[in-house]
């Protein structure tokens, strides 16, 4: 059985939480997928932005809300970050033809995924979730687990 990952950290503001990832990035084999859950403005996209400095990407990281996938592919390897915000089902995201990013075996990077909760069931392999809960004055507690 693989070791649990389970990881409490609290950041103080934005460069903390990019910081973090920045860490844990490395620490994250190929073919790892990580689910990020937290309100709006908790802090999901910024995390990314870690994970990607962290493989010395160099690409801009936004919020896909749009095109729902970002690929970072000029860092250690790609990232493939997901925003399911205006996505309502599994299906919806089948049909985009999304599911060869959520199987560890063939996936060649990372995959990141923003509201994993509005595609419930697509993810049925073990992962990372990181939970980001927001407090005060920029304040965040970020949970770290191994779930599935
Ligand atoms: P999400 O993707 O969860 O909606 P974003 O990463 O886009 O959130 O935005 C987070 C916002 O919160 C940014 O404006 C950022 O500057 C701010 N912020 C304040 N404190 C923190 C912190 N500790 N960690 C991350 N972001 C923070
Ligand atoms: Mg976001």
């Amino acid at each position: 059985m693989e070791k649990p990952i389970k990881l409490k950290v609290i950041t103080i503001n934005e460069s903390e939480t990019i910081a973090l990832a920045e860490k844990l990035v490395k620490i994250f084999p190929k073919g790892t997928i990580i689910t990020l859950t937290g309100d709006l403005g908790a802090g999901k996209t910024h995390f990314v932005k870690g994970l990607a400095h962290g493989l010395g990407a160099k690409e801009l990281v936004t919020s896909p809300t749009f095109t729902i996938m970002n690929i970072y592919e000029s860092g250690a390897m790609p990232i493939y970050h997901f925003d399911m915000y205006r996505l309502s089902s599994c299906e919806e995201a089948e049909e985009m033809g999304f599911e060869e990013y959520f199987d560890s075996k063939t996936l060649d990077g990372l995959t990141v995924v923003e509201w994993p909760e509005n595609v419930k069931g697509l993810i049925n392999v073990p992962h990372i979730n990181v939970n980001i809960v927001k407090g005060e004055n920029g304040q965040r507690q970020i949970f770290v687990g191994r779930e599935g």
